[in-house]
C-alpha cells in the first residue's frame, strides 16, 4: 500500500525535486504551493506521467487556517506517513540595521511560524497516541543557521536556527510516538530562491568558493530527504544533516 506524504512548497526547487523522487519511490504526494498553481499542476502531471499519484494543494504556511485546510485535504488520502517542512523564503541581502519590521515579520511568519504550524499538524496526524500510524518528518533548514549569514540574511539564518531547535525538541517529543524528526541543511543550491532575493547568480557565484567548487542541485538535497523519510533511516532522529558541499 502506498504511503502518504505532504511536501510544503513543492511547486519548484527542492520541494519539487523531492516530490518527483518520493513519487518514483511509491509515495502518494501532496504538492503544496502558495501562488503558482500552474507550476504545482506541472509537478503533479509529471508524477502521473510516470505512474505515480499526486495532488496540488494551495495554502500559505504562515496562515493557520490555510495550514489546517491543507492537512484536511491530505486527510482524504488516508493516514499521513511523511511530511517535508520545506516552504521558505529569503529577502534581498542587507545588514540587520537596514531591515524593516515588515520584512522581519514576514520572514519569521513564513519560515518559523509556518514551520511550527506545519510540524504541529503533521505531529497531530502521525503520533500513535492520536490514532496515527507513526511516520517521518523532515525539516528543510539551512547551513545559514550555523554561518549566521552576515550582511545578507541574519533574519533568515535566525529563522533556520529556530527550525534546527524545533527538529531536536520535536524528535524527543515524538520518539515514543513512532515519529522520527530530522532536518537537512542545504548550502548553496541552484534554485529560484536566489532570484527571489534579488541575486539570481548567487548559488553559481558563491558555490565556486565551497570545498566541492560548485553549487548543489535540488536533486542532491532530495536524495537525503527521501532517505530520511524512508524506513531505511529507521534509527535516525533528531539529526541535522548538512548537504552543503563542505561549506
Ligand atoms: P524556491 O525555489 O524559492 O521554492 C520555494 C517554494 O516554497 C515554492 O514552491 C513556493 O511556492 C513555496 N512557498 C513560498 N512561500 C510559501 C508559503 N508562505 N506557503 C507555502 N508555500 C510557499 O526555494 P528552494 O530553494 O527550493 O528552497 C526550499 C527550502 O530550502 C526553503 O526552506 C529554503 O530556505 C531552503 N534552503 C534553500 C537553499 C538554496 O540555496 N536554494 C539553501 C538552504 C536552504 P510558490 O511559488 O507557489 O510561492
Amino acid at each position: 500500500m502506498s504511503k502518504n506524504l505532504l511536501i510544503t512548497g513543492a511547486s519548484r526547487g527542492i520541494g519539487r525535486a523531492t516530490a518527483l523522487l518520493a513519487a518514483a519511490g511509491g509515495w502518494t504526494v501532496g504538492v503544496n504551493y502558495r501562488s503558482d498553481r500552474a507550476a504545482a499542476d506541472e509537478v503533479v502531471a509529471q508524477i502521473e506521467a510516470m505512474g505515480g499519484k499526486a495532488v496540488a494543494l494551495p495554502g500559505d504556511v504562515a496562515n493557520e487556517e490555510d495550514v489546517q485546510r491543507l492537512f484536511e485535504a491530505v486527510d482524504r488520502f488516508g493516514p499521513l506517513h511523511g511530511l517535508v517542512v520545506n516552504a521558505g523564503i529569503v529577502a534581498p541581502p542587507m545588514p540587520l540595521l537596514e531591515m524593516s519590521g515588515e520584512r522581519l515579520q514576514r520572514m519569521f511568519d513564513v519560515n518559523v511560524l509556518g514551520s511550527y504550524l506545519t510540524a504541529r499538524e503533521g505531529a497531530r496526524r502521525m503520533a500513535r497516541s492520536r490514532g496515527g500510524e507513526g511516520g517521518s518528518m523532515v525539516l528543510v533548514s539551512s547551513v545559514a543557521a550555523s554561518l549566521g549569514a552576515p550582511f545578507e540574511y541574519v533574519d533568515y539564518a535566525g529563522a533556520k536556527g529556530a527550525m534546527d531547535v524545533l527538529t531536536r525538541g520535536l524528535a524527543k517529543e515524538l520518539g515514543g510516538e513512532g515519529v522520527r524528526v530530522n532536518a537537512v541543511r542545504p548550502g548553496l543550491i541552484d534554485t529560484e530562491i536566489h532570484a527571489s532575493g534579488g541575486q539570481p547568480d548567487r548559488a553559481e557565484r558563491l558555490g565556486k568558493a565551497t570545498p566541492l567548487g560548485r553549487a548543489g542541485r535540488a536533486e542532491e538535497v532530495a536524495e537525503a530527504i527521501v532517505w530520511l523519510l524512508d524506513d531505511k533511516a529507521s534509527y535516525t532522529t533528531g539529526a541535522l544533516i548538512d548537504i552543503a558541499g563542505g561549506r
